[in-house]
């Protein structure tokens, strides 16, 4: 019995291994994730390795100081404070209040980006 088949290492065309100018990040577009090995990020080095290609998975965001878990995801306190305040007004729950958001944001047609800047 042979063991687990090991696939064959993919060929590289594309030869620049680094962007020098650029932190190491994943070679995958809009992928983001820091670099793992040979170019990827942890997740596309698995699927490299598995699978000889490489799909997208879930955009990366970098954990940040300023976000905390709130209802399952990741938001600013500014955005946490507004979802509670909705809550409270209404008697909802923190999730419920965010459905209410997005429902009110689609229902209203709001452009995409609510806002131009950030902060
Ligand atoms: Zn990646």
């Amino acid at each position: 019995m042979s063991r687990k088949a090991r696939p064959s290492t993919p060929k590289s065309t594309n030869v620049d291994e680094h962007i020098p100018s650029l932190a190491k990040v994943c070679k995958v577009k809009e992928c983001g994730r820091p670099e793992y090995a040979r170019g990827y990020c942890q997740t596309h080095h698995r699927q490299v390795l598995n699978t000889g290609k490489v799909s997208a998975i879930r955009p990366y965001r970098a954990r940040d100081a300023g976000t905390e878990k709130f209802a399952g995801l990741r938001l600013n306190k500014r955005t946490i404070e507004a979802v509670r305040a909705i809550a409270k007004e209404k008697g909802i729950s923190d999730s419920a209040a965010i459905a209410f958001v997005l429902e009110e944001w689609s229902a209203n047609g709001h452009p995409w980006p609510l806002s131009k800047s950030r902060g």
